[in-house]
């Protein structure tokens, strides 16, 4: 990532593989970690709608609303009362299968919260190489990042 100091608003742009983070000058760490994350949620936005979409029917449920947010144990999260999914951010960096399985695993939480049985038998189902993808996963410990210049 290349790191370019100019005064104006914050921003992360994709050229050729190349990304270039746009931030003011004296902006710190913190400041460009945060413009970073912003981009992952805008990239986050532009495809968890269409799978979410994908995978309703399938599974006959609704989602009332999803949120992205950095997530320091979990890939996602569910609240099956509210209708509510939550995803790690982090998972813009994970191939989008990965993303796809993380989505229909919280989906399959609306039908049932715990993970018995009855929940693998829904992957099972709907997602046979849920195994694979969970321990694809789980090879890369969540850790918050460091962006050096
Ligand atoms: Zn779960």
């Amino acid at each position: 990532m290349t790191i370019r100091h100019r005064d104006a608003k914050p921003s992360v742009s994709v050229d050729h593989k190349r990304i270039t983070l746009t931030v003011r000058p004296g902006s710190d760490a913190a400041k460009r970690a945060e413009v970073i994350h912003e981009w992952h949620r805008a990239l986050l936005h532009e495809v968890v709608p269409t799978l979410i979409q994908k995978w309703e029917p399938k599974l006959k449920v609704k989602v009332t609303g999803y949120f992205l947010q950095r997530m320091k144990t979990k890939w996602g999260s569910c609240n099956p009362k509210a209708g509510h999914i939550r995803l790690n951010t982090e998972l813009v960096k994970k191939p989008k299968d990965l993303l796809e399985y993380v989505i229909v695993h919280e989906l399959a939480h609306l039908l049932e919260p715990t993970h018995s049985e009855r929940f693998m038998a829904i992957l099972q189902k709907h997602y046979p190489t849920w195994r694979e993808a969970r321990a694809e996963l789980n090879e890369l410990p969540l850790s918050s990042e460091v962006w050096r210049e």
